[in-house]
């Protein structure tokens, strides 16, 4: 057990069992051990690796979506695009370029980066610091009484979940303990008041992230009271189901979720059926998800790989690799999904 296993063993065995979110935001966000503070995961030679460092494309065409919305909401000035959880900024950085086509867009925008971690915000820094639009950091998200344009990529899946086990005696959350200093799961011996039918069978999980729907929910108000859009991608379920989907990445392969807390990423697919809910709750509408695929053909993948292999010919194979990687079902056209979050009484948008 490493140093920050050891410090959670002691901080259960004085104050009693965490639960799985608790323990999540300590792995993921302890200022000096936890995994988003200390490094850097993503990319070929880090744990796992996101759209962004796959294509340039995907960023593009990410950030052409935010510019077609604002034209659609009639160019609202002074409005803000703001992205949950930036990684290494490639996202933003390779949709401020593309937006560079619509000037009037760039030069009503303020962006806003929204990280938890000291590490990667000095990444983002680096990335955006000529990128043409004034940046500003924030510790978490808040909704601001302007125009809202959002992008989260990986974001979601980052946010801790809560676990909830059906048994004999009702719904049983699933804690972290400690004996001796070694970390394991066990139950709550009280049943709590879970907002799922019944019908679950005996041992299923469900699994719920207070987190996400409570940002969610902000965002589909915000929309709603201020206009704009969000364009949330991520990999995860659109029906409801019970099954436990926390897992635990590190080097490319999956690790055991309690081993080296602070080592290895732990994430959890998104529930958009819920995710979507939280958002209409808030007021907006909401379209899909459909899957990234589909959403990356509809916004001109195609057309857009064609011309980058045309301007630069040694690299057509690795363009065209990436395109399968980002959009053929197999790899992450279907497993990954966007939904998107827009006011009330506005049309479909692209993609969707
Ligand atoms: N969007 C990037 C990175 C995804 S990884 C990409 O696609 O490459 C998740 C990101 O969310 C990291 O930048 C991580 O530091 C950040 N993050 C995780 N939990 C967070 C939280 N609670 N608040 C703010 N940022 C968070």
């Amino acid at each position: 057990m490493n140093a920050l296993g050891q410090r959670i063993a002691t901080l259960i065995e004085t104050q009693g069992p965490l639960s799985v979110a608790q323990f999540m935001t300590i792995a993921l966000l302890d200022p000096s051990d936890g995994y988003y503070a200390r490094r850097d995961p993503f990319g070929a030679r880090g744990d796992f690796i996101t759209a962004p460092e796959v294509s340039q494309i995907f960023g593009e065409l990410v950030g052409l979506w935010c510019v077609q919305a604002w034209i659609d909401q009639d160019e609202p000035k002074r409005a803000q695009l703001v992205e949950l959880g930036p990684g290494r900024g490639t996202l933003m950085a390779d949709a401020l370029r593309a937006a560079r086509l619509a000037p009037e867009f760039l030069t009503s925008i303020d962006v806003v980066m929204v990280e938890a971690s000291d590490a990667l915000r000095a990444l983002q820094q680096e990335r955006l610091r000529d990128c043409g639009a004034p940046v500003q950091w924030k510790d978490r998200f808040e909704a601001g009484d302007r125009p809202l344009f959002l992008i989260a990529n990986e974001f979601f899946d980052a946010l801790p979940v809560r676990q909830f086990v059906h048994t004999e005696r009702g719904w049983c959350e699933r804690m972290i303990v400690a004996d001796k200093g070694v970390l394991g799961f066990a139950l709550s011996p009280l049943a709590s008041a879970v907002a799922v039918e019944d019908d679950a069978p005996i041992g299923g999980v469900y699994e719920t992230s207070p987190a996400a729907l409570a940002i969610a929910e902000e965002i589909g108000h915000a929309i709603a009271r201020k206009g704009g859009a969000a364009l949330i991608i991520d990999y995860g379920y659109d029906r409801p189901g019970f099954g436990e989907t926390l897992q635990a990445v590190g080097r490319h392969r999956f690790k055991d979720v309690l081993d080296a807390p602070g080592e290895i990423d732990l994430s959890a697919h998104v529930d958009f059926t819920a995710l979507a809910a939280a958002a209409r709750r808030g007021g907006a509408q909401t379209f899909g998800p459909v899957g990234q695929g589909r959403l990356l053909d509809a916004l001109g993948i195609g057309a857009r790989a064609e011309k980058l292999a045309r301007l630069n010919k040694n690299e057509a194979s690795l363009v065209a690799g990436a395109v399968d990687r980002l959009a053929s079902p197999e790899q992450m056209g279907t497993l990954f999904k966007a939904l998107a979050i827009l006011p009330p009484h506005t049309p479909t948008p692209p993609g969707f």
